[in-house]
């Protein structure tokens, strides 16, 4: 039996055995070539990318459709992804859409394929680093992006994850809660997945509208499930979002005011 890898710490080596702290300015193709699989892009249906094991070989496509620059980046540092971490468990991985929205689900070949991706592409002291006395805004996100050079969502979690905002973040599609992820420094912690967006909600008003806008919450409306939310009765949360509209998505931030 194969021993499970780490995904982080098998992000962090490669970044070791380049002799490099980030990839930016490196082709990041190359970089994957480099460690042995092939690496092409070919216009797809219904997939994002896909590693192929063909004996010892791996070939890697990217989906030449993917528009945007940082988003087909983190689809190549995940199918890479599989390759250091998943080789010999199945001869095929077709990641689509939803593959890249695996983030909350532990120990899933999808999720362990991000969690690569993310810390290759933006490795977490580097990252830190650079949310340090920073305000958290949707302009700093597109900076990360910008500066990371991988896809607005992946960047917005790492902020959550890695920088010391207190901040949730909720990320719903056609109407419905699909994951949450918080900072630990964020007291509430419990959004149901699966449940409607709140009524109230700034992401149900784009849904309903297509218009963005902060809206200033009562705590209950989104953690109207938390058993912590009594505590935080009178507090109100600020949320405001970055629309996603290619997958009728939103990113939700949720912050105590
Ligand atoms: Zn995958």
């Amino acid at each position: 039996m194969m021993q499970r890898r780490d995904p982080r710490s098998a992000a962090r080596k490669i970044l070791t055995k380049l002799n490099v702290s980030d990839l930016t300015g490196l082709s990041l193709k190359d970089v994957v070539q480099n460690f042995g699989p092939y690496v092409k892009e070919d216009p797809m249906v219904g997939a994002q990318g896909r590693i192929l094991f063909i004996g010892s070989l791996a070939l890697i496509t990217i989906n030449a459709n993917i528009q945007h620059y940082g988003q087909s980046r983190f689809v190549l540092a995940h199918e890479f992804g599989h390759a250091e971490l998943h080789a010999g468990i199945k001869p095929l991985f077709n990641c689509d859409a939803d593959s890249f929205k695996q983030w909350l689900k532990k120990g899933e070949q999808e999720q362990e394929a991000n969690e690569f991706a993310a810390e290759l592409l933006m490795p977490s002291k580097i990252f830190a680093g650079e949310c340090i006395g920073q305000e958290f805004s949707l302009d700093l996100i597109a900076h990360l992006a910008d500066r990371f050079q991988t896809s607005q969502t992946a960047t917005a979690l790492r902020i959550v994850e890695q920088g010391s905002f207190p901040i949730a973040i909720v990320y719903s599609e056609n109407k419905k809660v699909k994951w949450f992820a918080k900072n630990r420094s964020f007291p509430l912690g419990h959004v149901v997945i699966g449940s409607d967006t709140p009524p109230e909600s700034a992401s149900r008003h784009w849904f309903n509208t297509g218009i963005s806008k902060q809206k200033v919450l009562d705590s209950w409306t989104w953690f109207f499930n938390d058993y912590n939310q009594q505590n935080f009765s009178r507090q109100r949360v600020r949320e405001f979002i970055l629309p996603l509209p290619r997958y009728s998505g939103v990113l939700s931030f949720l912050r105590l005011e």
